[in-house]
């Protein structure tokens, strides 16, 4: 963040491997993840768009964590394709909005402060109709349901959020009526890029975990590590996490650059998410029935990374942003 909001004005890539120390340094998965998706997926994308006297009520709280914010995008229609969302914004005569709809699987929504919810205003216009808008949790008619017995992520909470005509005023309004779109693909190449670092940091605490344990445990020939196929496995493991993390590194970068490199996002969160979860599968293959019984969580943590697989658009999804530049020569 700016310095002007309590940051320190260091680049998206500073952040991006910030993140990834905490992960090395041991920092839960659910937290790294809620920790994004408050920072990647709304405060820090958000504030480009937010006038004067927006910034002044929220970018401080958001910077600080004092406001924990959520990005309120999916519905139980489909996540992927947000253009043909049902969620409602009337305009009411009064310079306000009335919102009504239901969004779900949102990060952070059961403690969440503030919510960026993308509504569609004028649904004729297709993605121009769109309009996003900061709703406060205490708005009336805004209630949030958590949703219980996620598969992982345990320190992330999830909710549903329901808006029952719920009145914004014409200030809640984010980067002016139709612009929701936009609004959305900023926060979803910052969201892509850096929501998976954290994880990326535990993964490579997790490798190094594995290794030091297979080189002391030994059978009647040596240490495990000494075997071929365990070894190349691990080397297997850093290959991806590497390729990964580069990738990242790559798409801050742009972001640093200023550039709008929407299938960079999307090829660094797949790249990401895919080499997470066989990180982990292959962790489990190496650490077996130590792996499973773990109190440090390495079966756990496949339970956590398969979420990324769905979370800021699915795996396919990222492919189909991708496809689409492909033979166009330059970014999306
Ligand atoms: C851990 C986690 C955290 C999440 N956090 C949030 C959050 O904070 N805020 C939020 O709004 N949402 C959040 N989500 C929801 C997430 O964005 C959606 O799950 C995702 O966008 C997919 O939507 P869906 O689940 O409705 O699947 P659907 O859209 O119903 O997709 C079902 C299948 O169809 C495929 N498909 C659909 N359309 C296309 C297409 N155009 N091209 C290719 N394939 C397609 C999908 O790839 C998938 O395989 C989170 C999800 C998870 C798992």
């Amino acid at each position: 963040m700016p310095a002007e909001w309590g940051g320190r004005d260091l680049g998206f890539l500073a952040l991006v491997r910030a993140l990834e120390a905490l992960g090395q340094g041991g920092a839960e998965r659910g937290f790294l993840f809620a920790l994004g998706a408050h920072l990647l997926g709304v405060t820090i994308p958000l504030a480009r768009y937010l006038n004067d006297d927006q910034q002044r009520e929220w970018v401080e709280a958001l910077a600080s964590g004092r406001t924990l914010a959520a990005l309120a995008v999916t519905e139980t229609s489909g996540g992927s394709n947000p253009v043909t969302m049902s969620t409602r914004a009337d305009a009411d005569g009064d310079g306000g909005y009335r919102i009504s709809g239901e969004k779900v699987f949102i990060t952070n929504a059961p403690d969440a402060d503030l919510f960026l919810v993308l509504t569609s205003e004028k649904p004729d216009r297709g993605g121009f109709g769109l309009t996003a808008f900061l709703v406060p949790k205490d708005t009336p008619g805004l209630r949030v349901t958590p949703h219980r017995g996620t598969l992982g992520m345990e320190g992330a909470p999830m909710g549903t959020v329901a808006l029952d005509d719920c009145r914004v005023p014409a200030r809640a309004v984010v980067g002016g009526s139709g612009a929701g779109l936009r609004v959305f693909s900023t926060c979803m190449q910052w969201e892509r890029t850096g929501i998976l670092a954290g994880l990326l940091g535990a993964a490579e605490r997790d490798i190094a975990r594995a290794t030091a344990r297979l080189r002391e445990k030994r059978d009647g020939r040596g240490a495990l590590f000494e075997h071929e196929t365990v070894a190349l496995r691990l080397a297997r493991m850093q290959v991806r996490l590497e390729g990964a993390r580069l990738l990242l590194y790559r798409a801050a970068w742009e972001i640093d650059q200023g550039r709008r490199d929407l299938a960079g996002a999307a090829t660094a969160k797949f790249a990401a998410s895919e080499a997470l979860v066989e990180i982990a599968l292959d962790l489990m293959r190496v650490t077996a029935g130590e792996g499973w019984t773990d109190p440090q969580g390495l079966g756990g943590g496949l339970a956590d990374v398969v979420g990324t697989l769905s979370a800021s658009g699915t795996s396919d999804v990222q492919l189909a942003i991708i496809a689409r530049t492909l033979g166009r020569g330059g970014p999306a």
